[in-house]
């Protein structure tokens, strides 16, 4: 893997309170923040505390954790009022689109999506 696929990232220093980030969950093992470059009026990220670079990258022994983050996308998704539905994403590698090398699942809401997206 690249360097950039294996270092800490910037969300460590989110996770560490180093940088700060608009926090809207946390526990041992997971946090929930708002994007800081929202492209829904809802956007927020879900993320493991500890890293792991990308959802091609997780093992098997990391299910339950990657079970927890979507369970956590969903309690607050319902805490933000996103009653009329909302997109789960995650960016994987470079064809994917992502750019932030530790796992973090997209939570999109507060307008129409639309289908397939681009
Ligand atoms: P990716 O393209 O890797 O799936 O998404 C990375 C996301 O992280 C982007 O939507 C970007 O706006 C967001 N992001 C990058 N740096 C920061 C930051 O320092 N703080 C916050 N809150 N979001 C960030």
């Amino acid at each position: 893997a690249l360097a950039s696929e294996s270092s800490p990232t910037i969300f460590s220093k989110i996770i560490s309170k180093e940088i700060p980030a608009d926090i809207l969950y946390e526990d041992d093992q997971s946090l929930a923040f708002k994007d800081v470059n929202p492209v829904a009026p809802t956007h927020f990220l879900v993320i493991p505390k500890r890293q792991i670079p990308m959802l091609s990258q997780a093992k098997q022994s990391d299910s339950q954790l990657l079970g927890h983050l979507l369970s956590v996308a969903r309690e607050v998704a319902d805490k933000e009022g996103l009653t009329d539905g909302y997109r789960v994403v995650i960016n994987n590698g470079k064809q994917g689109c992502q750019s932030v090398y530790h796992l973090h699942i997209h939570v999109l809401g507060g307008r129409q999506m639309t289908w397939p997206p681009g």
